[in-house]
């Protein structure tokens, strides 16, 4: 037996060890919680018409509303303004007028760490839907590099999906963010970075330059506000980040990746993970409702998709579970026709997780393969471990982890 065969043959009988285990478990959760908005609605998040509503529901005359729109659009999205006081090209009655009303809120930043790699994360306070709940806790990452910063944003509290090696998918809760939530996340970053107009460096760039929707959730489970909330993000008159520089992640809910495409127009990832039905079936239990064949037909169709624009599959590193060479070259067979890249994930582990990440020779045999087949195959760094700001780690205090978890959490970020 060939060493490939022997791997191929321990992967098939691990896998159907861990198929058995993942067979019944639910597909999808219930969101639990509906949004109570503030008695001031806060503006961030708001499209132009909606602004203009607001304005007319304090009174503020129709001809005046597209030049309040615009002006409010720039101190916010450009200007980063806090308070309706700092906008000094709006009249004084005007501004206090608006106070009185309304605000321009983000989520409240209740931590926040810098990891030794320069990451950061910010624990972001949410209101919940029931006075007697705690409020809810999601993580927003900015991961510097060279030549870009990414920032890593959440659409929902939890998520409706039960990846089996995914931490999110562990937490029971799920509440949909509001549009204003989303866009609240870039809006808290730029704000601790000090990455608005005013900023002074020396090159005149900015810090925040590309969005990942691939926190907390499952962003096509909450789309028309993911959707908003990317218009407003990639707008040319506001924050401006392109929509080249947005990529949104999904793992896999059909029916709205052709709608993402056609009403976001960002670019598009995919958390395929493995390369047949029986096992993803097991890692991402949405693969029941929407199968592999499928999925990869929605990719093919996707809008606007290219060799300049290609999609991007992600793929998360299971020791004996999906790493074998024989998974490599089936990978690469079916993505065939489609543009893509594939970006291997090397498994964050999180305590009582069944998983282990793939070992690095393995990671850089299977990697290799997929290059020769003429893939670039990044292998993404894990960043940020040391504050538990990976991948599949983020899992807000909503449920507070006990003592010991804490522990093993620590000692597994630091040793790792
Ligand atoms: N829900 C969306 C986006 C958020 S998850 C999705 O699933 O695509 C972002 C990426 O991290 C996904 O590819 C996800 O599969 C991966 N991921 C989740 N848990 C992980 C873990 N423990 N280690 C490594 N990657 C993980
Ligand atoms: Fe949800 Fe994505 Fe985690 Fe799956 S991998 S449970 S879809 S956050």
């Amino acid at each position: 037996m060939n060493p490939v065969s022997a791997e191929t043959n321990s992967t098939s009988e691990t896998t159907n060890a861990h198929v058995a285990a993942g067979a019944n478990a639910p597909l999808e959760k219930i969101a639990l919680e509906t949004y109570v908005p503030p008695a001031k609605p806060s503006l961030v998040g708001l499209s132009r018409a909606e602004i203009a509503e607001q304005l007319g529901a304090i009174g503020v005359a129709p001809a005046q509303r597209k030049m309040r729109v615009q002006q409010l659009w720039h101190w916010i999205y450009v200007r980063g303004a806090k308070s309706f006081e700092e906008m000094t090209s709006i009249s004084k009655e005007m501004r206090a007028q608006l106070d009185q009303h309304l605000t321009v809120a983000r989520p409240e930043v209740v931590a926040e760490q810098v990891s030794n790699d320069g990451t950061r994360k910010w624990l972001l306070r949410l209101p919940s839907g029931d006075s007697i709940e705690k409020a809810h806790e999601v993580e927003c990452v900015y991961i510097p590099e060279t030549d870009r910063g990414t920032l890593c944003v959440s659409s929902q509290v939890g998520c409706t999906l039960n990846c089996s090696f995914c931490h999110t998918g562990t937490q029971r809760l799920v509440r949909n963010l509001t549009a204003g939530e989303i866009v609240g996340q870039i809006m808290v970053a730029r704000d601790r970075l000090n990455d608005w107009a005013g900023r002074v460096t020396p090159t005149g760039s900015r810090l925040v330059t590309n969005v990942v929707m691939m926190g907390m959730g499952e962003p096509l489970y909450n789309f028309e506000a993911v959707r908003d909330a990317l218009l407003i993000v990639a707008d040319n008159e506001g924050i401006g980040i392109s929509r080249r520089r947005i990529t949104l992640s999904t793992s896999g809910v059909v029916p709205n990746i052709i709608r993402t495409g056609d009403e976001i127009g960002v670019m598009l990832a995919i958390s395929l993970h493995a390369v047949r039905d029986e096992l993803r079936n097991e890692l991402v239990p949405l693969n029941r409702k929407y199968p592999i064949a499928e999925l990869l037909q929605a990719c093919r169709e996707y809008p606007g998709s290219s060799n300049a624009r290609r999609i991007t599959f992600e793929y998360v590193m299971l020791k004996d579970v999906n790493d074998s060479l024989e998974d490599a070259k089936l990978l690469v067979k079916m993505l065939k026709g489609i543009p893509a890249k594939i970006n291997l994930i090397p498994f964050n582990p999180w305590p009582g997780t069944r998983y282990e990440c793939s070992d690095w020779d393995q990671i850089e045999k299977f990697s290799e393969y997929v290059f020769n087949a003429g893939y670039s195959s990044p292998v993404r760094t894990p960043r940020g471990r040391d504050i538990l700001a990976a991948c599949g780690q983020l899992k807000s205090e909503t449920e507070k982890l006990s003592v010991r978890e804490r522990q093993a959490l620590r000692a597994m970020a630091m040793t790792d």
